[in-house]
């Protein structure tokens, strides 16, 4: 489809291409095989002579139907869809990674991916955690045998972010594979092949999907990265446009060999869910700007990690970078008050791990989701004891800064 807005775009892109019956969406295709008449055609398909659809585990059109959208959200190349997003930089890790080579992480990190990262060597994969928060420090991890680098766009749980632009100049530099995750902004709020990014991770079961009821997770190629100077690709996905040799390699190794296959019922959902990400965002980022200027203002409040206050160390940054500041945002309580009884006291906000619902969202982060890392990985992290994460959802403002007033009485 020719370059219309974003949600244009995501609107209209399942039926610029034929359904039959003049379908306006993509039917869930529930069959695991595809039949070919003409034996040769198999043949061809499977020596990448031709394209088609060969088995459910690599290939199916409900899902190829999302992916194609969410190529169009994040103006790359080629997308390749996972069961979540752990499983999509995971299939990253594992196709594109070797023994020998040196990997650089962000320090500020969704907690499971930080445990998926220190499993790397297990592997022989050496792995540099830096505080991307400080650009110097970035620039001096590289070193000879790097092959990627990895990023948050707003970390978690308190709202880190990187120069993104200045370390996308680095990995170019470098001729390092830069992978930004994108799921706190969403391809609406950034898209990383501004900061020149080569790969963009996108969790598709928080605010993409929207709804907390279907996991999925995405791996888009920008483009932008000459993967013939990449030296741990197969021969045999070294075939045609090399903007595309990558993701091949992530299709067959990763998600083919892995059978991380995302299902096209969650498929359908997640792409239904894309349809309102744009109005969603924009809501439950005017809600989120809302209550961190209310909880800054609170005498209860310590401290407001949200990047749309100007007392925010990285506003600037996100001001320049961000369309809207998003729906991520942490609060650490006044010392007086036990963060469990506060959680207790809300009727609307739900306690809950998820992010990126229509629903706020609440989470003593110390004592659930950053727990097993322990508590000196806690305090690099800036994670306190009475830290709250909070996803703001698309309630109406009054109702949630109610709701967290009478909690924090
Ligand atoms: C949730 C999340 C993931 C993992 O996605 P799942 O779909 O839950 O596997 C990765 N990165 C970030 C930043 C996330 O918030």
């Amino acid at each position: 489809m020719s370059k219309k807005g974003f949600t244009t775009t995501i609107l209209h892109s399942d039926r610029s291409k034929a359904i039959e019956h003049g379908a306006l969406h993509k039917p869930i295709h529930t069959s695991v095989a595809f039949e070919y008449r003409h034996s040769r055609d198999i043949a061809e398909v499977f020596q990448g002579k031709k394209s088609g659809y060969t088995y459910a585990r690599q290939v199916n059109p409900t899902v190829t139907a999302l992916e194609d959208k969410v190529t169009a959200m994040e103006d790359g190349v080629a997308t390749t869809c996972f069961s979540t997003g752990m499983a999509a930089i995971t299939a990253f890790l594992f196709a594109l990674l070797k023994e020998g080579d040196h990997f650089i992480a962000s320090s500020f990190l969704f907690g499971n991916t930080n445990s998926l990262f220190n499993s790397l060597g297990n592997f022989g994969i050496d792995v540099s955690f830096v505080d991307i928060t400080d650009t110097a420090a970035v620039a001096a991890a590289f070193r000879a045998n790097t092959k990627a680098l990895f990023v948050e766009t707003i970390a978690n749980p308190c709202t880190q972010i990187g120069d993104l632009g200045a370390i996308g100049d680095l990995c170019e530099q470098h001729g390092v594979v830069y992978i930004v995750d994108n799921t706190m902004t969403s391809p609406y709020l950034f898209r990383p092949k501004a900061v020149k990014a080569s790969m963009v991770v996108n969790s598709l079961t928080k605010c993409v999907g929207g709804h907390g009821d279907a996991l999925g997770g995405a791996i888009t190629e920008t483009g932008l990265f000459d993967w013939r100077q990449f030296d741990n690709l197969i021969d045999n996905y070294k075939k045609g446009d090399p903007r595309l040799w990558g993701m091949t390699q992530i299709k067959k190794k990763g998600l083919r060999d892995t059978g991380a296959t995302l299902a096209p019922q969650a498929a359908h959902i997640l792409a239904l869910g894309a349809e309102t990400l744009a109005l969603r965002q924009e809501r439950s980022s005017a809600n989120a700007l809302s209550l961190a200027q209310f909880f800054e203002a609170h005498p209860k409040v310590n401290k407001v990690y949200y990047p749309g206050l100007e007392s925010h160390p990285q506003h600037a940054i996100a001001a320049s970078n961000y369309r809207t500041f998003g729906f991520l945002m942490s609060i650490e309580l006044h010392d007086s008050i036990d963060c469990f009884d506060f959680l207790d006291a809300l009727e609307l906000v739900v306690v809950s791990s998820n992010l990126g619902d229509n629903r706020t969202l609440a989470i003593p982060v110390a004592h659930t989701i950053f727990y097993e890392m322990g508590a000196a990985r806690r305090a690099e992290m800036g994670i306190a004891d009475g830290t709250v994460r909070l996803s703001i959802g698309i309630e109406d403002i009054d109702d949630l800064i109610a709701d967290f007033e009478r909690a924090l009485a």
